[in-house]
């Protein structure tokens, strides 16, 4: 059975062979049939037949001497003719049997002497027994012996027949008897072949329906196995090796087939977690979309844009802004704290110069540096540490950078536009809405805590005078100069505000009248020393009035009045000059300006 296992045997084979044996057996069954038909035909029944006809014919002729015999002794003993009669009769019939005896004997040289040794002695007694019949028997020769004699010569030859006969017809009998057992031991030796053949033919034919049966019932079994767990989705299912070269057929068909559904199934899972990678990408778009689109902060905007871009890459990500230079700064990177701006002193790499440039994301395959781009310009730059391999990833990345380059310009104008409206073109000081605004709040804040602040009013001596000598433009330049330098002396916590023409009021936070009147004192020197490079020889000064927060004060346009009014007693006194609010309980403190003016005295 393993042998048949390894062999490679194909169904269509092993029919085949099963039919070849069939059909040789067929075969063989028939031969064997004809050649025992033949053997009993030709060989065996003639020679049966042969010795059958002997022992009658035999018999026939011992019949008929006996009756020769019989009729001649009554003959002889009555010498009545009637006793002739069997003997005649006894006579024609020994000689059609002699005849046919002889015809016969031929074909059976086993027994032709016996036979024709009792033929002889038979023709012997015959010849005495026409001797007899010829005979009258006289009442002398019955006495006298000769009778007897004769008689017993009859008797001898006779005796010597009988004897010859018994041989010969004992050997006919035995020879008879050999063939029938021959044919018996023939047809028996047959019939065993047959039974044989059969026995052999049923085992070899078991023997082949088994090896068939498990050719086949082991694969078969596999493959419906195999057939049954692809039906409940089990895709990896294939069938074991089987040397039947149908059914392996069939099986890898099948494996086939469960490998293209596998694919097809790994591929719509691919498609799956891709949509679903997509999706989830996309929300993070737009939910950063939303919360800049909001957004009026350069920086709020430029934190979550990067932060959410190295979120999205797994990186770090730096982003570029294009500046009023026109060169490209840093404003953030994903690794800072959110809302920290990078470093000023970073240079930009060559990939943000270069896609600053092309306006494309750096070399397509690396992706380094993506453009924001708005109405053609680029305006900012993206820098990615880790290229993006992914074209997904890369696609999302630009729908959030363009939604970014929006927001930020938004932002951007929002700034410019807060700038021009909170900013005094002239001289780019805070103007008076702002001033209106910060005083408002810092009111609030020291009123809340009971928190010192000062104000100093400002106001340029004799300017009319100025414009009208030197022209307006160089008032202007004068203004310019002016604003410089009270920016120059001012601590990072005071603002200077543009109030009026040439009129400047600076808010002092966390400041008591002491310190305030020395700031402007300070102010007043700053503005003394202004020279126009052009016109060495025109001066500028400045009165000031400075006035601090008092508790009495409801409101800060009191502190506003009370600045004003000590400005004006410095205007009165002869400029030059700082004035204190005598509210704010300096007294007569005053502080004097070169070319040395009139005092004055607090208000
Ligand atoms: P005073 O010492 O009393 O202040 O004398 P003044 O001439 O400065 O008088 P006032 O303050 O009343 O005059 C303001 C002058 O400042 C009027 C105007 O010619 C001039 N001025 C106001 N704004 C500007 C400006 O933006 N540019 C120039 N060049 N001059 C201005
Ligand atoms: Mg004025
Ligand atoms: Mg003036």
């Amino acid at each position: 059975m393993g042998s048949a296992r390894q062999r490679s045997t194909g169904l269509v084979d092993e029919l085949q062979s099963s039919h070849r044996f069939t059909i040789g057996v067929l075969v063989s069954v028939l031969v064997l049939s004809l050649f025992t038909s033949g053997y009993l035909i030709l060989v065996s029944q003639p020679r049966l037949t042969n010795y059958v006809e002997l022992a009658r014919e035999a018999r026939d002729v011992h019949e008929a001497m006996l009756d020769q015999e019989t009729g001649l002794r009554g003959w002889l003993a009555t010498g009545d003719p009637i006793f002739l009669e069997p003997y005649t009769a006894g006579r024609a019939a020994s000689a059609a049997s002699v005849s046919g005896l002889l015809s016969d004997v031929k074909s059976s040289p086993d027994v032709t002497d016996g036979v024709v040794s009792m033929l002889l002695a038979r023709q012997r007694w015959e010849s005495w027994a026409s001797e007899a019949a010829a005979m009258r028997v006289t009442p002398a020769q019955r006495t006298d012996g000769t009778l007897a004699r004769f008689l017993l010569d009859g008797k001898e030859l006779f005796d010597a027949y009988r004897e010859r006969d018994l041989v010969s017809t004992s050997a006919i009998r035995d020879h008879r008897t050999q063939a029938l057992t021959r044919q018996t031991e023939a047809m028996v030796a047959v019939l065993a072949s047959y039974l044989v053949l059969l026995a052999a033919t049923a085992a070899i034919t078991m023997r082949r329906r088994r090896r068939l049966q498990a050719a086949l019932l082991a694969p078969i079994e596999d493959l419906h196995m195999t057939i049954s767990r692809i039906r409940t989705g089990d895709l990896s299912a294939r069938t074991e090796p089987t040397t039947v070269p149908e059914l392996a057929e069939i099986g890898n068909a099948l494996g086939e087939l469960a490998a293209t559904l596998e694919e097809a199934e790994v591929a719509a899972t691919d498609r799956e977690i891709r949509l679903a990678f997509l999706a989830n990408r996309f929300e993070t778009v737009v939910r950063v979309g939303r919360e800049i689109a909001g957004s009026l902060s350069i920086r709020y905007v430029s934190s979550t844009v990067t932060t959410a871009a190295a979120e999205l890459l797994g990186t770090t990500t730096t982003l570029w802004l294009r500046g009023e230079d026109q060169g490209f700064h840093a404003v953030h990177r994903s690794t800072d704290a959110h809302g920290a701006p990078a470093p000023s002193t970073l240079v930009p790499p060559a990939v943000v110069l270069s896609a600053a440039t092309g306006a494309v994301p750096v070399s397509t395959d690396s992706r380094r540096a993506y453009p924001l781009v708005l109405a053609g310009t680029v305006t900012a730059v993206l820098q990615v540490e880790t290229p993006v391999v992914d074209d997904d990833t890369d696609q999302v990345l630009v729908s959030l950078l363009s939604t970014a380059a929006a927001a930020l310009e938004s932002a951007h104008l929002h700034s410019t536009a807060r700038e021009l409206a909170d900013m005094d073109g002239l001289t780019h000081l805070p103007n008076r809405r702002r001033f209106e605004i910060d005083i408002d709040t810092e009111w609030e804040r020291c009123r809340r805590y009971g928190r010192p602040m000062s104000l100093i009013m400002m106001d340029l001596d004799h300017f009319k005078r100025l414009n009208d000598e030197h022209g307006h433009l160089l008032g202007d330049q004068v203004l310019r100069e002016v604003a410089t330098a009270v920016n120059g002396v001012l601590r990072s916590t005071d603002t200077a505000y543009r109030y009026g023409g040439e009129e400047i009021v600076v808010l002092l936070r966390e400041t008591g009248l002491e310190d305030a009147a020395l700031a402007a004192e300070r102010l007043r020197e700053a503005v003394s020393v202004i020279r126009v490079v052009e016109h060495p020889q025109v001066t500028v000064s400045t009165s000031a009035g400075v006035a601090a927060r008092h508790a009495s004060m409801s409101h800060y346009t009191g502190l506003v009045s009370k600045a004003d009014k000590a400005l004006y007693e410095a205007k009165r006194l002869g400029r030059n000059r700082v004035a204190v609010d005598g509210d704010g309980g300096l007294g007569e403190t005053l502080f004097r300006g070169s070319p040395g003016p009139s005092p004055v005295t607090p208000t």
